[in-house]
């Protein structure tokens, strides 16, 4: 007989509801952060990553990901020279002025103007008159704060531009470099440009101003001292090892000699399913872990080869293992969910365990991924208002053949464990996003807490049993309008 058969079953996400804590009066949405910290140095203001596929992650989505405050894994199947190259043009990603800014006129309602906000995902929108003369600034998160109804005018819920409170400058000369040493040394996160007759001209955000953050996926495999240090060298601000299964000698190793690198990069090494994996990677000093097997969107793991783990049953006993870690070593290890998190449900009750979520299937679906954008027919296409799907293939898919990443020295053993498809195409990623994160700041408030440190300590999440999922996973027995 095996040595240990389990006979309670693996769970996931969906299964467990989030219980309701009491939500204090500074507890509101707009109160809560979703800042995570992955290492001394490195800080995300969403606990978001890329998945480090070839079809998910480039130049767009790291950087488009990286803006919003997430980190965008460049995949270590690309070529050793171009993930650096990437790297470094996110690192040099200098900010520049939005010139042509999405503007709502004063006799706008906030209702129209709420719209534009939903629809661009840009979160303050400059309010002008019928000459273009700016008359102030639409802020989401100062809306929030005042009595203003969706049905009133603008005006009533905007920082007026007489009331000294919108940062501007009247010089539409004004250079990138000056601008930053106003927001800089300013207190708003943004510099209204105009003429001299107040007209708008353009907007610099702070935002751009910050440098973006980007990580770099490596296998275990030969060459991957190399790829880090030209990451290292680029800037990047996290390695990735990317296993399939990094509970190994080879990860073990690697551990060992990126630690006589003396690098300031933090190392994060995954993917473990069990209590021993990731103990094991602590214990061998990894600075992160991954942790996820089987449960990725393009993942046939389990189905070839019966390996993996369902992925909530897995976060729970790495987290396990962290806490026991911690104890004997006074260090708690970021734990990360990789593979099976489709959308901010899921992502709630992960956050429950895991400091942070890596996400191939979501992000693959907006206009940054790297995947192929498709048109009805199938066919590529390049211009947006044709495409309906995106392309998808894991790297364990015939077309990336990501070899190393599933312990395959030679093609000779290799066999497929991803499959390639299609997903449905949903358009820009930083609307969508702002949506979804809304969604998680929501459930925050709603378990009465004002960040991610205090849900993973305070957070109460129940098991149902099918049945009940049925009920409440759902509406149900009615049919939904059209
Ligand atoms: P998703 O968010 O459910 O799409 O899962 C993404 C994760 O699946 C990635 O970050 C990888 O850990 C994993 N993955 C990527 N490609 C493959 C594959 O071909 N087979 C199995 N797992 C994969």
């Amino acid at each position: 007989m095996a040595k240990k058969v389990i006979l309670e079953p693996g769970r996931t996400f969906s299964e467990f509801s989030l219980l309701t804590g009491r939500t204090r009066r500074k507890g509101k949405i707009s109160d809560v952060s979703l800042q995570t910290g992955l290492a001394e140095h490195l800080v995300l203001k969403l606990p978001l990553l890329s998945a480090a596929m070839t079809s998910v992650t480039g130049y767009e989505m790291a950087l488009a990901l990286g803006k919003e405050g997430g980190l965008g894994i460049l995949p270590a199947r690309l070529p050793v020279e171009e993930q650096a190259r990437i790297v470094r043009r996110i690192k040099e990603y200098e900010m520049g002025f939005v010139e042509d800014p999405v503007t709502a006129r004063q006799e706008a309602t906030i209702e129209e103007v709420l719209r534009l906000v939903e629809r661009f995902g840009h979160s303050k929108i400059p309010v002008v008159d019928r000459n273009n003369i700016f008359q102030g600034m639409f802020i989401q998160q100062h809306y929030w704060e005042t009595e203003a109804v969706s049905q009133e005018r603008v005006t009533a819920a905007m920082i007026p531009f007489g009331s000294g409170q919108v940062s501007h400058c009247n010089d539409p000369e004004i250079t990138v470099d000056q601008a930053k040493k106003l927001l800089q040394s300013g207190e708003q996160r943004y510099l209204v440009v105009l003429d001299d007759q107040n007209r708008l001209v353009k907007i610099a955000f702070q935002k751009d101003v910050e440098r973006i953050k980007v990580g770099s996926a490596i296998t275990t495999y030969r060459g991957w001292q190399d790829r880090v240090r030209a990451n290292v060298e680029a800037g990047a601000d996290l390695i990735v090892v990317d296993t399939s299964d990094a509970y190994s000698d080879f990860a073990a190793d690697l551990i060992g000699e990126y630690a006589a690198m003396k690098l300031d990069t933090p190392l994060c090494v995954g993917n473990v399913i069990t209590y021993e994996g990731a103990l094991f990677l602590m214990e061998q000093g990894a600075d992160v872990v991954k942790v996820g097997m089987s449960s990725g969107s393009i993942c046939t793991t389990q189905r070839e080869k019966a390996t993996g783990r369902a992925p909530m049953t897995a976060l729970l006993e790495a987290d396990r293992a962290r806490r026991d870690y911690e104890k004997i070593s006074g260090r708690g290890i970021p734990v990360i969910m990789d593979g099976g998190v489709t959308g901010p449900a899921d992502l709630i009750i992960a956050l429950t365990v895991a400091d942070a979520v890596m996400m191939g299937f979501y992000f693959n679906r907006f206009f940054e991924s790297a995947g192929e954008k498709l048109d009805r027919g199938g066919k590529v296409t390049r211009d947006e208002r044709e495409m309906v799907s995106v392309a998808t293939w894991g790297e364990g898919s015939s077309r990336a053949q990501n070899l190393d990443r599933y312990g395959h020295a030679t093609r000779k053993t290799f066999f497929e464990e991803g499959i390639e498809g299609r997903v449905p195409y949903l358009g820009r990623l930083k609307p969508a996003l702002k949506r979804d994160m809304m969604k998680v700041r929501a459930a925050l408030s709603n378990a009465g807490c004002l960040d991610l440190a205090e849900f993973r300590r305070r957070a109460v999440i129940e098991l149902n049993s099918p049945h009940s999922n049925l009920i409440v996973s759902a509406p149900h027995d009615v049919k939904e309008k059209e």
